[in-house]
C-alpha cells in the first residue's frame, strides 16, 4: 500500500536525481513554528513536481506505506529512543495515517469555522490537503524523506525493527466495529492530557479520555534525547513555562497575528478550559474591541510571534506587564512522546503505553 505526501510549495521546486535517491533543495520545515528553518532533503520512491493553477508547484512523494512510517519515526525519534518507544509510536504512526484513508464513512470535519465580530472559533484538520494523502510537516507528521535516516543507519535500524515488529498493526476502537482511532500526539500534556473535542470538532471520542499523565516532568536528558531531535533540544522548558510581554508589545503581536486592533489589552479572560487546563476560548478584551477565540492552536497563534508552547496558561499582570504562566507543548490530546518516553525508560511495554494514553483502544493488524 501506497501513500503520496505532499513535501513543499514554493514558487519554483529545485530538484536533482543522485543514485541514493531524489534531492529537494531548500525544503522549509516546522513553518511558523520556532524551530522554522530550510534544508536540503533526500526522498525514496517516486518524486512528482505538479504545476498548481497559481503558477506556484508542488513536490509529491509517492512511496510504501511501512518505508514511510520509518522516515517518519526516524525523524521524529532520535537514535537513542527504547525499543518499546519506538514500537510505541509506530503503531500511533500507522493508525493516524491509515485511519483517514481506510475509514472513509468516519472522517472528521475538515475545518471548523464560526466566525463573528465578537467570535472566532477555528480549528484546522489535515485533509485540507488537495492531491496528496499527508504533508511533510508537523501540521501532519514530520517527514524528511531518508535524510536523517541515511545520517544515523544505527537508527534507522531500530527503527526498522519497530516497524517490523508492528507490521500492518493499529489501535482499532471494539466499541465502534474496530474502527482505526484517531490517534494523536504531541511534545508534552503537563500533567494530565485533554479531550480531542476541546482541540478540534465537537465530538467525544471513548479513547481519547483525558487521563493523569505522571510522566512528562522530568529533565533527564537521556530521556528527552529520546524523543527530541538537535534542534528540539533547544527548548528545554516545556513541563512548565513562562512567557512575559510588556502591555504594547502583547497589543502588537494580537494586532499582528490576528489582523483585529484591540487598541490596548486591558485583559485575558479564559472562558473554557479542559481537563489538562488548555483554554479553548479565551476572551481578549482590549480598549477598541472585545472578542473570544479559540480552539487551542489558534490561541497559542494570536499571542506569540511564533506560537505558545501550549494553551493551558494562567494570565498574571506584573506591574503593566502580562505573565503567561504556562504547562506542556502541543495539544495534549492523545499521546504524549515525552511522558511515553519516560514510561518506556521505566519498564512498561508498548502495549502498556498504548493502552495508557488511549484507554480501551485494542490492537489489531489490519495490514
Ligand atoms: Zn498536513
Ligand atoms: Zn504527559
Amino acid at each position: 500500500m501506497n501513500v503520496r505526501v505532499g513535501i513543499m510549495t514554493a514558487p519554483h521546486i529545485s530538484c536533482e536525481q543522485r543514485p541514493e535517491g531524489v534531492l529537494l533543495h531548500d525544503v522549509r520545515i516546522g513553518i511558523g513554528f520556532h524551530w522554522d528553518r530550510t534544508e536540503d532533503q533526500l526522498f525514496e520512491g517516486t518524486m512528482e513536481i505538479r504545476d498548481n493553477a497559481d503558477g506556484t508547484q508542488t513536490a509529491i512523494n509517492t512511496l510504501d506505506v511501512e518505508d514511510y512510517l520509518s522516515s517518519v519515526i526516524t525523524s521524529e525519534m532520535s537514535a537513542t529512543s527504547s525499543l518499546e518507544l519506538l514500537k510505541a509510536h509506530a503503531v500511533i504512526s500507522r493508525s493516524w495515517l491509515l485511519r483517514p484513508m481506510l475509514n472513509k464513512a468516519d472522517a472528521p470535519a475538515k475545518l471548523g469555522w464560526s466566525d463573528t465580530p465578537d467570535r472566532r472559533i477555528v480549528w484546522y484538520e489535515r485533509d485540507a490537503h488537495v492531491g496528496f494523502d499527508v504533508c511533510a510537516d508537523d501540521h501532519c507528521q514530520r517527514y524528511e524523506g531518508i535524510t536523517r535516516r541515511d545520517a544515523h543507519p544505527e537508527a534507522a535500524a531500530r527503527v526498522r525493527a519497530a516497524v517490523e515488529a508492528t507490521r500492518g498493526m493499529v489501535l482499532v476502537d471494539p466499541t465502534d466495529n474496530d474502527a482505526i482511532c484517531d490517534t494523536r500526539f504531541y511534545k508534552s500534556c503537563g500533567g494530565r492530557t485533554e479531550l480531542f473535542e476541546n482541540a478540534w470538532a465537537p465530538h467525544h471520542y471513548r479513547y481519547l479520555e483525558s487521563v493523569e499523565c505522571p510522566y512528562c516532568n522530568t529533565k533527564d536528558a537521556r530521556v528527552l534525547s529520546q524523543v527530541l531531535n538537535n534542534y528540539d533540544q533547544e527548548t528545554q522548558d516545556f513541563y512548565r513555562w513562562t512567557v512575559r510581554y510588556k502591555a504594547d508589545e502583547l497589543a502588537a503581536i494580537i494586532r499582528d497575528r490576528s489582523g483585529i486592533d484591540f487598541g490596548d489589552i486591558l485583559e485575558l479572560k479564559p472562558v473554557k478550559r479542559g481537563p489538562s487546563g488548555r483554554i479553548y476560548e479565551l476572551e481578549i478584551i482590549g480598549s477598541k474591541h472585545r472578542m473570544v477565540v479559540g480552539k487551542e492552536l489558534e490561541i497559542r497563534k494570536w499571542l506569540s510571534r511564533t506560537h505558545l508552547y501550549s494553551s493551558a496558561f494562567d494570565v498574571e499582570r506584573d506591574g503593566t506587564d502580562f505573565v503567561l504562566r504556562g504547562k506542556g507543548w502541543g495539544h495534549g490530546v492523545g499521546l504524549c512522546q515525552i511522558g511515553a518516553a519516560v514510561m518506556a525508560d521505566k519498564g512498561f511495554s508498548y502495549e502498556q503505553i498504548l493502552t495508557h494514553y488511549f484507554p480501551g483502544a485494542e490492537l489489531k493488524r489490519i495490514i
